[in-house]
């Protein structure tokens, strides 16, 4: 389905000239694990991208608008988290304006990164998407953090992995074992000869922003 979209409407991965990696977190915020992620994102000079679900949201709005304040990207996920195979184009398109109308009470702004739940999306649900000026990301490195069961299967996962630039790193902040294994993330990445940035750099201004930060 990416085949021949331009990135602003349906991303998979970054350009492949960029000097950086894009981690992304998913289904947050979580009261615990969400600051302990900020705060080790912030000790690594890290911006990254969030996608929050609505109920979340609803309930810490503040880390929502600490993570904007903090440099990162805040898209959205959905409200519910609604199962993809259950849920009509029309209920997701309700659900993304109803986390985006919120999203945009806290921080001033309406969100137009959109995380389809399990990266699943159809041609209607994306028409739909797209009409309210959405760019649907997905990804393409997967850790399975959510299965790993240890922060330190995690960082195995990391280290020695050949990151590319534009690399999309799926991740979720409702478990501990990203904030716990950061500092090896952020050593492995640098170790490839990258940096991060948030999805947002590689259609704001392509290129040098994703650059600039990787240096
Ligand atoms: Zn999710």
């Amino acid at each position: 389905m990416a085949a021949g979209l331009p990135r602003r409407m349906f991303m998979v991965a970054g350009p492949p000239d960029s000097r950086a990696v894009s981690l992304t977190f998913d289904d947050g915020p979580h009261p615990e694990h969400t600051p302990a992620l900020l705060d080790r994102l912030a000790a690594h000079d890290i911006r990254a991208t969030f996608f929050v679900l609505g109920r979340n949201a609803e309930k810490h709005p503040d880390l929502v608008r600490r993570m904007s304040a903090e440099g990162h990207d805040v898209g959205h996920h959905s409200f519910t988290h609604g199962e993809p195979a259950t849920t009509s184009a029309r209920e997701l398109v309700a659900e993304s304006w109803r986390t985006a109308r919120l999203l945009g009470e806290l921080l001033g702004r309406r969100p137009r990164l959109f995380r389809p739940p399990h990266g699943k999306i159809t041609a209607g649900k994306a028409l739909g998407l797209w009409a309210s000026g959405q760019t649907i990301v997905l990804w393409n490195q997967d850790p399975k953090d959510f299965s790993c069961g240890s922060a330190e299967a995690l960082r195995a996962w990391f280290v020695g992995r050949p990151f590319a630039g534009g690399d999309v790193v799926l991740l979720h902040d409702v478990h501990p074992y990203a904030a716990q294994a950061m500092d090896a993330i952020a050593v492995a990445v640098r170790a490839a000869g990258l940096g991060f940035c948030p999805v947002s750099a590689w259609f704001d201004s392509p290129g040098p922003a994703a650059s600039a930060r990787a240096a």
